[in-house]
């Protein structure tokens, strides 16, 4: 409804002595943290008119969540991220094309579902993480070297039960195919300094304290780190450079945070312009900023800290390959004793 018919609904309603109807309103599950995403909501509920009731909490919770309310689920969008997630809504089936001119124009293919039913809102890079000093660069080239003899106990990464080495592996799978990916892993498991622990920022500061030369981690948790509050995690932040893998080939390892229409929305027209507002040019600088994240769309500026870090080739998958590859990929890191 736009906001002058919106505007004569009411009025009209006052004149009449009907209840007012109801403004224009949008629900959305995230799994975001609600600093991350809250302020460009309230933005554009200032811009429309149209409120935005925001439920937070963790992607297999709100999954959960969708599923068991079905048709009755209040929810209008889920907001996510890692497109292994995005995947999942999709194929549990609380999820509907997302029409719209504008994001298709907007955001490239391969952060878009094929069929429409989410698109990427930040993209987010996992390269390779050395620490200075103690690995020449040029000794680096791809994700697939780091299972050659030369980084015998020299690796750390987190566990195979997160989605993110889920879909790094899936990639993998896209790439080399199963066999050879199975072969990698095995190289790759025997190469870590120690048993997978921790999260991304952990693996960073085992590498800063001397665990290990080489992590694999998001970027975005290392620019956390550089430019948040805690003078030991900047310090070790500052220790780690970042090397851009695959060059060569395919490209970084690269994922998404993104936006999914439920099958339940009733708010359909709001959400889609809800999303396409998320994917806006002024938008996209803020939402991806603000977790140290990369846009999206080409023409919007990176923070500081990311252009640090230099431009990157970013693998061209579609990502929705990575959703299609996930149970493979998790058997295979299983198989392979990926803890
Ligand atoms: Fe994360």
């Amino acid at each position: 409804m736009n906001a002058i018919f919106r505007t004569f609904v009411v009025a009209a309603a006052l004149i009449l002595g009907l209840p007012a109807v109801a403004a224009d309103e949008v629900n959305v599950y995230s799994s975001r943290k609600e600093e991350l995403i809250k302020p460009l909501l309230d933005r554009f509920t200032a811009q429309t008119g149209i409120a935005v009731n925001l439920v937070t909490g963790k992607e297999d919770a709100l999954l959960q969540r969708l599923k068991s309310e079905g048709a009755n689920s209040p929810a209008d969008l889920l907001v996510t991220t890692d497109a292994g997630n995005l995947y999942r809504a999709k194929a549990a089936g609380v999820t509907q094309p997302l029409v719209s001119d504008a994001l298709s124009t907007a955001i490239p293919a391969v952060f878009r579902d094929p069929e429409g039913h989410w698109v990427g809102l930040t993209m987010r890079a996992r390269p390779i993480l050395y620490v200075k000093g103690k690995v020449d660069p040029a000794t680096l080239s791809t994700y697939e070297a780091l299972a050659g003899p030369d980084f015998k106990g020299r690796i750390c990464v987190r566990s195979s039960d997160n989605i993110y080495n889920q879909s790094l592996v899936a990639s993998l799978i896209a790439a080399n195919g199963e066999a050879a990916t199975e072969t990698w892993a095995r190289g790759l498991v025997a190469n870590l300094a120690r048993p997978p622990k921790g999260g991304d920022r952990d693996q960073i500061k085992a590498a800063a304290a001397g665990e290990c030369d080489i992590a694999i981690a998001n970027t975005y948790y290392l620019a956390g780190m550089l430019t948040g509050k805690d003078p030991a995690d900047r310090t070790a932040a500052e220790s780690v450079a970042v090397f851009w893998p695959n060059q060569d080939g395919r490209g970084t390892h690269v994922n998404v945070s993104g936006a999914a229409l439920t099958a339940a929305a009733k708010h359909k027209n709001a959400a889609v312009q809800l999303v396409e507002f998320l994917a806006s040019p002024e938008s996209q600088q803020w939402y991806a900023q603000e977790n140290g994240e990369y846009p999206v769309r080409d023409g919007v500026a990176v923070s500081a800290t990311l252009t640090a870090w230099g431009p990157f080739k970013a693998d061209s998958l579609n990502l929705a390959r990575l959703g299609e590859l996930n149970a493979p990929a998790v058997k295979l890191m299983d198989r392979a004793g990926w803890k």
